[in-house]
């Protein structure tokens, strides 16, 4: 993988560009995504944005989401934009596996792939350029970086500046994360000082829920948490049936995982849902626990130190027995 600073005098060749994000983007994904899409079409590339999977509907105000390509809805049409690309921007992910059903053609394609994401150990060799730095706050952050250090500081306009601020916002937990850099707040000053409606963003984000969605989170907090004092560790599953009765669609789960770790004293909160094809495993902790690790060693997954998730094909009940066996083995690195 060349370095991401050999693309800078190749970006004023105007190309067929694919931008790309892992599956159930998460407003850093969507945000990277559509602030990298409305910055290179400023510089006369052909952008075309396509995302693995659906997404969650509050991020449908996010500019230009609407030209966005559903993979699994528009399989042979994203496949043409892919064969014909020049390049192939693959962000927030590190993985060709993290595009689910897309992944096969990924790899299949003559485009040169470009990486540019903040999770641990990348799988570099698929990539022909790229930057990963997991020290880095989020990939918004990182497609700022990009834009700045290409010179092209001007080009941040409203849209380029939503979409970048969205994901920010979401992979610092609204800038409380250890991950918080001071250049997350440069970034934002300069933002702010370029116009941006910073309030708008956060009521698109976190005031943009139906009520189905609170009664869940009522149920889920008083009926599918267990708390363990004795390794500090909590536990939260989603049935089946608890996202049939509340009609939980994608993305409606999402920031669950964070509540229990506002007990005092739980260091990890495992986060599991039933899905159709497999369960889902979300994982976040405090301090000194590595959920990356963790994730790749019991369950199939990955991520940053203290945020990462996995899958297990199991059912619900062993995969929750896996679980607790996992703690069990790891008490010493949670007391
Ligand atoms: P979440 O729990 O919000 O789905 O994900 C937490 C973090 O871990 C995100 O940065 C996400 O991209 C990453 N992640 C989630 N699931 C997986 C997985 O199955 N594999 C890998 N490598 N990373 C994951
Ligand atoms: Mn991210």
């Amino acid at each position: 993988m060349q370095p991401i600073q050999d693309i800078f005098p190749l970006l004023s060749q105007p190309r067929r560009v694919v931008v790309t994000m892992h599956q159930k983007p998460d407003a850093d994904a969507m945000g990277s995504v559509l602030g990298l899409q409305h910055f290179l079409v400023q510089l006369g590339h052909q952008v075309q944005v396509i995302s693995p999977t659906n997404w969650a509907r509050w991020l449908d105000w996010m500019p230009s989401v609407d030209a966005v390509l559903d993979y699994e809805l528009h399989r042979a049409k994203s496949d043409e934009y892919m064969e014909a690309a020049d390049w192939i921007f693959c962000l927030d992910f590190n993985h060709l596996a993290r595009t689910k059903g897309m992944a096969k053609k990924l790899a299949e394609v003559a485009a040169q792939k470009i990486l540019i994401d903040h999770h641990e150990q990348p799988d570099m060799v698929q990539f022909a350029y790229g930057i990963s730095s997991p020290g880095k706050s989020s990939t918004c952050e990182m497609v700022y970086d990009l834009i700045v250090e290409s010179g092209h500081r001007d080009k941040i306009n409203k849209p380029v500046s939503e979409c970048l601020y969205a994901g920010v916002v979401s992979d610092t937990g609204s800038f409380r994360f250890s991950s918080t850099g001071a250049s997350v707040h440069h970034m934002v000053a300069y933002l702010k000082e370029m116009g941006l409606e910073h309030a708008k963003v956060h009521e698109s984000l976190f005031d943009n829920f139906l009520e189905n969605r609170l009664r869940f989170l009522g149920h889920i907090l008083t009926n599918r948490m267990e708390v363990d004092y004795l390794n500090n560790t909590a536990l939260v599953y989603i049935t089946r049936q608890d996202l049939y009765k509340y009609d939980i669609k994608t993305g409606d789960t999402e920031g669950i995982v964070n509540y229990p770790l506002s007990i005092q004293g739980i260091k990890l909160v495992g986060f599991v849902v039933d899905r159709d094809e497999l369960r889902k495993w979300s994982f976040r902790s405090k301090g000194a626990f590595d959920c990356n690790t963790f994730a790749r060693t019991y369950f199939n997954g990955g991520g940053h130190y203290n945020a990462a998730g996995g899958h297990d094909l199991e059912s619900l009940e062993k995969t929750i027995q896996s679980f607790k066996k996992a703690i069990s083995e790891n008490e010493h690195l949670l007391q």
